[in-house]
């Protein structure tokens, strides 16, 4: 579905522009920025594209404003209830505030935000959450008082000249996150982030996102997405990006193909997998991996892969495009792997 266009620092989003991930910080960010931008840069490797970081401690002004000036992506400032707190990440030099103008108090407070980042230049996204709506005096559902609510608040946006907004109309409920950007998206062409929130741990909230967020961005539906999931934040953003390359929304990267094993394995693909899999994902290489679990099947079932790795006992095989190229003793195993996939 076509849509306007938004603008966080550098990043278009929006309209035709590609689908970004995002995720978010998960603890208070300290002193140490050094590690906070190491961070960021191994998410920005894996394919994050826009990062969020809880605005809530006047303590932390210093650090975010040194972590904005070093970051290797757009930020976002997370506020709530105080509209001094997004004034301030503003000058502090976030490229977007999100804010839910419904825990903000009087519209005044909200417009004071909205007329700052006209001037500045900056994004604002609108995120409205199940947990905090309006009271439901109708009786409409759950996405219908978040879609309504929307609107009204992208009027008031409107009537202060500003237009750099994003929508997220998110519910811990997959089909209510559904139901709801697909009204927005049918009332409305401004860009939309799409999540289903507080989704659990990494396997509910991966079943639960990828379910809602598929069909939408199937559609045509969202600019960008995130996964909230309790557990690490590279998880998030392995899955948004996954996500999007399954949908075809997205390309490049290492793919990694690993069989399930079964009775015949004889290699441990997944003791293997997990020692590379870090630095393969963030390599900035477009290649396909594949680790399996024997000898027998895992070359032929591989036979797509640029680089295979198997084995059986202390010999490790090393394939390419199905055919072998390399055996090695276990223990020169991950050296010969990394040899062979700087070679592709
Ligand atoms: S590659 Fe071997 S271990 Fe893995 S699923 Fe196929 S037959 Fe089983």
């Amino acid at each position: 579905m076509e849509t306007h266009t938004a603008t966080v620092g550098k990043t278009i989003i929006g309209a035709n522009h590609p689908v970004a991930v995002q995720s978010m910080y998960d603890r208070p960010v300290g002193k140490d920025i050094d590690s906070v931008i190491e961070k960021l840069c191994t998410l920005k490797a894996l394919g994050c594209d826009i990062f969020r970081f809880t605005y809530c401690d006047r303590t932390d002004a210093a650090a975010l404003k040194q972590i904005c000036l070093r970051s290797p992506m757009p930020l976002v400032a997370d506020i709530h209830f105080d509209y001094n707190m997004a004034l301030e990440a503003l000058d502090l030099g976030f490229d977007a505030v999100r804010i839910n103008p419904g825990n903000i108090g009087a519209k005044y407070k909200t417009l004071e935000v909205v007329k700052k980042a006209r001037d500045l230049g900056r994004c604002i996204r609108i995120g409205l959450n199940s947990g905090s709506l309006p009271k439901n005096e109708k009786g409409l559902s759950q996405h219908e008082i978040m879609t309504r609510t929307a609107l009204e608040y992208i009027d008031w946006f409107e009537s202060e000249g500003f237009f750099n907004t994003v929508v997220s109309l998110k519910s811990s409920d997959p089909e209510e996150t559904y139901l709801a950007a697909k009204a927005f998206a049918e009332n409305s062409g401004y860009p939309q982030h799409l999540g289903v929130t507080e989704a659990g741990s990494v396997i509910s909230s991966v079943v639960r996102g990828t379910w809602t967020l598929g069909r939408l961005l199937e559609n045509g539906i969202g600019a960008t997405i995130r996964y909230s999931i309790n557990g690490p934040i590279e998880s998030e953003v392995q899955a948004g990006v996954e996500l999007l390359r399954t949908l075809g929304l997205r390309q490049g990267g290492v793919r990694i193909i690993a069989c399930p094993r079964c009775g015949r394995y004889s290699f441990d693909s997944e003791g293997f997998l997990a020692q590379v899999e870090p630095q393969l994902l963030t390599s900035g290489k477009s290649a396909c991996v594949a680790f399996m679990g024997c000898q027998v099947n895992g070359p032929g079932e591989a036979r797509n892969a640029d680089l295979a790795v198997t084995g059986i006992g202390n010999a490790i095989f090393l394939y390419r495009k199905g055919e072998l190229y390399r055996k090695v003793d276990k223990e020169n195993a991950l050296e010969a792997f990394w040899e062979a996939f700087g070679q592709l």
